[in-house]
């Protein structure tokens, strides 16, 4: 038996990577999209919750699945806009997004629509310091926790509310670290065991 070594970043948590809908912004029902910043409904505390990591110290990047560009929904210059509003709006409030990264295809056309690491590599790109065991992934999707497991992360799966949880959310709530009802318990938990 393989001694059970937990999350040998613990103490030292560098990075966060955040799904987006339904863990920043409320989820629309199954089939629809966000597809302009009137639709995007920031969901309660989030934004005290990513002021939090910023004065912890803690890089927050968004990898974001949009196949709704794919499905020609609406666009990668729409994603874009919601993007720069909700930046705007943190930025009011003491707090920001270090990146935003999104995949705009459709399932099995390309490497970074999560659960493949595509968007960890844009990210690494650009912050080469990022590193796995000390780095996070919250989402509240089975591809987030799988994503996240794959590259070694520690995982936290926000089950957030019952009727708009996925088909995957059983295996996803076994195979996270944590398990959680919203981004500011996600952060507490990340947060708290630390210590
Ligand atoms: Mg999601
Ligand atoms: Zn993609």
């Amino acid at each position: 038996m393989q001694p059970s070594v937990v999350h040998p970043g613990a103490q030292n948590l560098r990075t966060c990577f955040l799904d987006r809908d339904g863990v920043l912004n409320r989820k629309m029902p199954e089939g629809r999209y966000v597809t302009s910043w009137s639709e995007f409904e920031i969901l309660p505390g989030v934004v005290q919750s990513i002021a939090r990591l910023n004065r912890a110290g803690i890089r927050v990047i968004v990898v974001s699945n949009q196949r709704g560009i794919a499905k020609g929904l609406y666009t990668s210059a729409d994603v874009d806009a919601i993007h720069a509003s909700f930046q705007e709006q943190l930025k009011a409030q003491g707090a920001h997004v270090d990146h935003f990264y999104f995949c705009p295809h459709d399932k099995q056309s390309c490497d970074c629509r999560k659960p493949l690491p595509g968007m960890f590599d844009q990210a690494r790109r650009d912050f080469p310091e990022i590193d796995p065991a000390h780095s996070a992934m919250i989402g509240d999707s089975l591809s987030d926790i799988e994503f996240g497991r794959r590259l070694g992360m520690r995982t936290v799966f926000v089950e957030g509310d019952p009727e708009h949880r996925k088909a995957g959310a059983p295996d996803a709530a076994r195979l996270a670290d944590f398990r959680v009802l919203s981004l500011p318990a996600a952060v507490d938990a990340l947060l708290d065991s630390r210590q």
